[in-house]
Parts: structure tokens; sequence; C-alpha cells
């Protein structure tokens, strides 16, 4: 299936709902899948093979995203934030790329390309004859992503329409969302979440509000004069609204349900948020690019259960990523290969219809371990189950420490640093050490106006864990890199002006 089916469902289902913008002066169904088959016939008269998309999270998007289905080509979404040096290194692994770009970004990024703004895209689309019978297959790729990893070089996860439309059709019900309903986007249209929000919104008939720079009091502003009912953040935007609201009560009577996910959310972030948004129901959302989003969900019904049960596992709930979605199989196995029963931590296999595991570009070839001889994608994170099938993310299996030969997983003591009141964020990686292998160094950002030393910190740590994972070492920090979406960049901390202590 094509994603535009997707589209044609909604529009042929809700003609005249408004699917993206304003309540009152928003596109409707039906004219969203006009402005896309205009997008599509400029695309197809142009040769291009992918269209190349640069620009905020706003209502162009579903319009590209549908519009490059509907020609037949992968709209490949990159990071607007970029240096104009390295957008230009990863339009050299596109094909004949039509770029639509945000009218900053036009000069210097874009020279020599065939480019447009997205605004001049869809008013030629609008003017033109719209564009029949070009879809793609089912095969074909239907978005490239470049994965926010942080090695230099870029690699595109290739996600083709059955892995997205398997994704809605096994996760969202055909327009089961309220009339009233309004979804706020502010997630970047670069990171799989954006591109799923948009087919999942639409499916389900959610009106799509968008906020293309993130601002905590803006996005909430935007929740109470939309009247918006569910949003998806990624932990540091909701970390950005806690820190903002400072301990009031949100005050978003509309907002029935917010997500987050992405990357790991801090306990004290989520319990702080749980306490403003007292009326909202939460869900953790676990999910890579190369799985199209989602794999696993903890439900509002689980955070409620955790935050009011006496019993220490379901209490422990609260940092699961909750349960695999319908149609994906999950496996822990050990670095032999051996699946591992519940409890047991190990790297987490996947297989399933929206499973894509497959890449473009130049570090591609090293990815061909990624899946298995059975179709199982290897996720790299660490992870167990516990007897209920809940999955716990422990991180990357990459960021381990190894400390005079025992593992110590840097969340651990990450979040042993974070229920410390002097501590905002923390940071932990190893450093590699002739003696031990590697020793722990922990990166932390205290609070405004609060002060603590390194040997606290480090007496602390020794008091809730084994002292082999004290850290050796504790270097202050004003703030922590991370990418837009939320990820902690550990390796730039170990730039050898910070290898110090
Ligand atoms: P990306 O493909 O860039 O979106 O990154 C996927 C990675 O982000 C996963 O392999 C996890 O390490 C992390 N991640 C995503 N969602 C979550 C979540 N809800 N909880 C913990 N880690 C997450």
């Amino acid at each position: 299936m094509n994603i535009a089916m997707l589209l044609d469902m909604a529009a042929s289902g809700d003609p005249d709902r408004v699917a993206v913008g304003p309540r009152d002066a928003g596109t409707t169904c039906a004219e969203l899948r006009r402005a896309a088959a205009g997008v599509a016939a400029v695309v197809h008269s142009s040769g291009a093979r992918e269209l190349v998309f640069a620009g905020v999270n706003g209502p162009a998007f579903p319009v590209l995203l549908f519009g490059a289905a509907l020609a037949g080509v992968p709209l490949v979404p990159v990071n607007y934030r970029l240096s104009a040096e390295a957008l230009a290194g990863l339009l050299k692994h596109t094909e004949r790329p039509l770029v639509v770009a945000d009218e900053t970004l036009l000069a210097e990024a874009f020279a020599g390309c065939e480019v447009r703004t997205p605004e001049a895209l869809l008013a030629e689309g609008s003017a033109a004859e719209p564009a029949v019978g070009l879809e793609a297959d089912a095969d074909d790729p239907a978005v490239l992503l470049f994965t926010s990893g942080t090695t230099a070089a870029p690699k595109a996860a290739v996600l083709r329409h059955r892995h997205l439309s398997s994704y809605i059709l096994q996760t969202v019900e055909f327009g089961s969302a309220d009339p009233g309903d309004a979804v706020l986007m502010s997630v970047p249209p670069y990171h799989v979440a954006g591109v799923g929000s948009v087919l999942s919104n639409l499916y389900a008939g959610r009106r799509m509000v968008h906020l293309g720079s993130f601002e905590p009091e803006a996005w909430l502003g935007l929740v109470r004069t939309e009247g918006v009912t569910s949003a998806m953040v990624v932990p540091t935007m909701l970390a950005r609204v806690v820190e903002h609201l400072d301990g009031r009560a949100a005050e978003v009577p509309t907002l029935r349900s917010l997500a987050y996910g992405g990357a790991r959310m801090p306990r004290p972030v989520l319990e702080a948020a749980l306490r403003a948004f007292r009326d909202t129901g939460f869900t953790n959302a676990y999910g890579l690019t190369e799985t199209s989003s989602t794999i696993a969900l903890l439900g509002p019904e689980d955070h409620r259960a955790a935050l009011s049960s006496d019993d220490p596992l379901v209490r422990a709930r609260l940092r699961s990523a909750g349960r695999m979605v319908p149609g994906v199989e999950a496996e822990i196995r050990d670095a032999a290969g051996v699946a591992q029963p519940a409890g047991a931590v190990g790297e987490l296999w996947v297989r399933g219809p929206q499973v894509s595991g497959e890449y473009k570009g130049d570090a591609a070839s090293l990815d061909t371990a990624s899946l298995d001889a059975d179709g199982w994608f290897h996720t790299r994170d660490l992870a167990h189950f516990d007897a209920d099938g809940y999955l716990f993310i422990e991180g990357r299996a990459d960021d381990t420490i190894i400390r005079g030969g025992e593992n110590v997983a840097p969340a651990e003591v990450e979040d042993v640093l974070l229920r410390h009141a002097a501590v905002r964020e923390a940071a932990v990686v190893g450093v590699p050490d002739e003696e031990w292998g590697e020793r722990i160094a922990a990166f932390v950002v205290t609070h405004a106006g609060a002060s603590v030393d390194a040997e606290a910190l480090r007496a602390w740590v020794r008091g809730h864990l084994r002292s082999s994972k004290t850290p050796d070492v504790v270097v202050f920090r004003d703030e922590l890199p991370y990418t837009p979406t939320g990820k902690l960049l550990r390796r730039q901390l170990l730039t050898p002006t910070t290898r110090k202590g």
C-alpha cells in the first residue's frame, strides 16, 4: 500500500474536515489531497528522483510528504539546522533532487541545485494539472531519513511505503479521533516521529497544528488557543516546559494525551511533568528511525498504575517503554546471539512489517549486520523485559562503560545523579584509562543557584550504587550537548579539552 492511500481514505471519508491549520481557516482533507497532487505534478515534470525538504515543521510538510508519494519519489527531510557544508554533504547522497528549502537556507546551502521555497512550490502546484497514476509501489521508498547518529559518515534509513503503511494500519484506527481533536506537532520533519505523526493523525482524523520552532511558552500558548487535545514531545522539550512552569500547574484543560519519546526520559522530569499535567494521560513511545517510529508503548493506564501501586514491580514501570505494538516481535539476545529469558539484560532485536533496517549512503555497507538471515533487526539498544512483557531500555550498547571488567550502563549512574537536588542534567561516559580500561566520567549541570562539589556527588552515587559504579571524575558544565531531537551527544563530551579532572 502506498501512503497516499491514507490521504485518499481521509479525503473520501470526510473531505471537508480541517486536516491542517487553524480551526476556522485551515486546509481541509480534500484541499490537502488537491495540493499534494499539484506538488506531485511539479515534481514529476521537473524530472526529479527525490524531493528534499529542508525546513521547519509546518503546514507544507504534509503536502510534501503526500506530494512525493503521489509523484512516485521518496521524500528526504533533512536537518535544516546543519551547516551549509553538512547539508551539501548530505545532498551528495541524493539522486536528482528537487530541493524545497525555507527562504533563509536558499542562498547558502543549495547553490547549484534546483530549489524552491515551500510557498513557491505549493503555488506552482496549485496552478498545475493534478498528477494522476504516478504513485509508487508498496515496495518503493517513501521516505529517506538520515539517522541522528553522531558518526561523521551520513547514512539514510530507507523506509518503504509498505513499512510506513503497516505501522499506521497496525497501530491506528481509521477515523478514531473525536470531531474537535487537534494535535500539536513540534517534532522536526527530519525525525521519524515527525513523519509518523502526519500519517497517524491524518488517518485518525485529528487536525494538525504546527509549532515550527519549539519554545515552552509558545507551545503552552498554542495548546490553549487551539484547544489542542494531544501532543508529542522529545524529553528535552518536556524538560524545558517543566522548567518554564517552575512548579506551577500547566493549565491546559483540553490536553488529554501527551506522548514522549525519541530518547530516554529522565525520571525527575517525568515526575515533575506528571505533577504539572494532572489531567493529561501520558504515553511513552519507544522506536527507531529504522522501525518506522513507535514499536513499544507505555500508555496512560500504565502510568497511573505505576504511580498509585504498592507493588514495586508495577511502580518500576514508570521507567518502562511499555509493551510491543501489534505486529512487532521482540527478542533479547546475548552477545553470542542466544535468546534470553525475561529479566535478563541483552541486546534488543525486533522483526515485523514496519521494520526496515535498510540503509543508503557512505556508511551503509558498515551496517549490513543490522538484519539477520531471518529478518530480525538489531536495535543496538540494551534492554530487558519483565515477566509481564514490559520493555525496559537501558541505553545504547555502544555507550556501555567497561571499567575493570565490570559493565556499567551510563543510564543507571545518570538516574542516581539526577535524583540529587542540585543536579539538573547529567551525562556519564567512559574515558580510556590504562589501568581500568575505562574510567567513569560524569558531566553535570546544576540547577541555577544550587551548589554541590564533586566529592559530594561521588559520595551520593556510592551511597546508592556499588562503589565500582562511582564516577572517577565529575566535570561541571553550563550545558550539555544534545541533538535537536533530544539525544545526548556523548562523544562530544570527550573532546580533549574535557578529558580532565
Ligand atoms: P532515532 O532512530 O534517531 O530516533 O534513535 C532511536 C534511539 O533512540 C533508540 O535506539 C533508543 O536508544 C532511543 N529512544 C527512542 N525512543 C526512546 C524511548 N521512549 N525511551 C528510551 N530511549 C528511546
